[in-house]
């Protein structure tokens, strides 16, 4: 195993390209397999060198936490259901920022053994020690706090994300000063810590970054967690970089500054997306979810009209072309492989039938297109919001199924709606809209939806998948 020891580097090196070109390969649907398997191969690469280059490793710790690990996440990975993916990817940041925290502790623990040790003994055992430089001590401090605050914060998104109860949305005029005093307090440990190597305020660092993860993500309202999720993924890569200069661990730095820079990108493209600065997402307070601003029951009670499946399959076999914009509902239905039938018999009809995808529908980044893609809908069919908008006045029939937030028309004509300015799919716009859902509440923003009392807008009750498979076999002639 010399070798490996002897060519760590190399092996690291194609470890990093390979990690580059596995997001370069999840950039797109078409080339996202590939993408994983390079990912996995440099993963692999990865875990097997630093495996022999460690020195003196406890060979059965590691094995045994490396099969621990695979035990756990394959469980994991072979019975979450995809519309848990959001919630066990943020527990998973959760851990990557735990293990930031724990190396941090545990590389000055013990340095500071090594340190009450008489150096001439060390000497003799072959064990080189120097006294802590600044910059060890900043990558500990660094690595630390990003990753106590990545680690609560996770922690609690996940809780919102699962909706369980002890994940409340805080708010109250009191929180920002708590933000700030805490935030300032944990700085001033820190760089007591940094300055001095004392280790009451290298804990009180550490406790403190714990308790603002907690204070910091929890205002945010339910709508922002895409954002928040993003931005946790991305926080997790910078704590991993930390440590890989603590370790000493040029693999480790440069897959944490990918991970992170990617999170950054991701985060900042869905913002974008949501008319939002990440600023106002992450210190705005409350938006959506947590905190509905225009109750249904707020407004005088409104007319809207609703129709049999029956009645849609007709008016959409009768259509020169069909969008379909899918949401939330259509993954909690699980409706996606009779929507992929629904298209084809429709297409069989000559009918020109797209998809469209919204940034943050659903519960996760690109959860619609994982779904489409699950189904097999092929890609050239599957159009982001800025490639579809501009076609909605010229389409006959849009088909919204479980979608509620993202193509509420509020976000482009009421100011005083929270999300006034997040660009939305324009389905308002198009000849006939209609709308599967199963009553008339709000999605998950909270907010009433003037796209259902359009005039144009024809209601259709019920779960999703069944009321797609009564249009397909309407259209097929064999309604009942
Ligand atoms: P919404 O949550 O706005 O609406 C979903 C709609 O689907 C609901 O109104 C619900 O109505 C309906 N529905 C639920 N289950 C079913 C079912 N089985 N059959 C039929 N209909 C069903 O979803 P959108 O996708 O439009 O918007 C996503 C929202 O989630 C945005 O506000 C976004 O910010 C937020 N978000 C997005 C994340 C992401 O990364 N994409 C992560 C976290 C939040 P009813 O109960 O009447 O059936």
């Amino acid at each position: 195993m010399d070798f490996i020891r002897d060519y760590a580097d190399w092996f690291y090196l194609i470890g990093a390209v390979l990690f580059i070109l596995t997001l370069r390969g999840l950039s797109g649907p078409k080339t996202a397999i590939a993408g994983n398997r390079y990912g996995m191969i440099a993963m692999a690469i990865a875990v097997l060198t630093t495996f022999f280059v460690a020195e003196n490793p406890v060979v059965w710790m590691i094995i045994g936490a490396m099969v621990l690990g695979a035990i756990v996440g394959i469980a994991r990975a072979r019975t979450v259901p995809m519309t848990q993916m959001p919630e066990t990817v943020a527990l998973m940041h959760s851990l990557v920022g735990l293990a930031a925290v724990l190396i941090a502790v545990a590389a000055i623990i013990h340095n500071n053994k090594l340190a009450e040790l008489d150096v001439g003994l060390l000497q003799a055992n072959g064990v080189n020690f120097h006294e802590m430089s600044k910059v060890h001590l900043f990558e500990l401090f660094v690595g630390c706090f990003v990753g106590a605050i990545t680690f609560t914060a996770s922690v609690f998104a996940y809780g919102k994300l699962a909706a369980k109860k002890w994940a409340k949305t805080i708010s109250g005029v009191w929180v920002k000063p708590v933000q700030a005093l805490i935030f300032i307090a944990m700085l001033g440990f820190g760089v007591h810590f940094f300055l001095t190597g004392n280790m009451t305020s290298f804990w009180a660092m550490t406790g403190l970054a714990l308790a603002f993860g907690w204070v910091w993500i929890a205002p945010v309202g339910g709508g922002d967690m895409p954002v928040v999720v993003s931005l946790l993924n991305s926080f997790s890569g910078w704590a991993a970089a930390g440590i890989g200069f603590t370790l000493e661990n040029n693999m480790l730095i440069v897959a944490g500054s990918l991970v992170g820079s990617s999170g950054a990108i991701l985060s900042y493209i869905m913002c974008k997306a949501m008319n939002r600065s990440i600023i106002n997402v992450l210190f705005g307070g409350a938006m959506g979810g947590a905190a509905p601003v225009v109750a249904v029951g707020d407004k005088a009670p409104r007319n809207h009209r609703s129709g049999s499946a029956d009645d849609a399959g007709f008016l959409m076999s009768n259509a020169d072309s069909v969008v379909i914009v899918p949401g939330y509902g259509m993954a909690q239905g699980r409706a996606q492989n009779a929507v992929k039938e629904l298209a084809n018999i429709l297409k069989e009809q000559g009918v020109t039938v797209r998809f469209a995808i919204h940034p943050v529908a659903g519960r996760m980044p690109g959860h619609m297109n994982v779904l489409l893609a699950e189904a097999d809908v092929p890609y050239e069919d599957i159009l982001e919001m800025d490639e579809i908008n501009s076609d909605f006045p010229a389409t006959d029939v849009v088909l919204v199924i479980g979608a509620n937030d993202v193509v509420n028309p509020a976000a482009k004509d009421d100011p005083s709606s929270p999300i006034y300015g997040m660009p939305i799919l324009e389905a308002h716009k198009a000849r006939t809209i209609m709308v599967i859902k199963r009553s008339m509440a709000t999605g998950y923003a909270g907010l009433d939806n003037d796209l259902f009392y359009n005039d144009k807008t024809m209601m259709i009750f019920g779960d999703a998948k069944k009321v797609v498979e009564d249009m397909t076999k309407a259209i097929n002639g064999n309604g009942h």
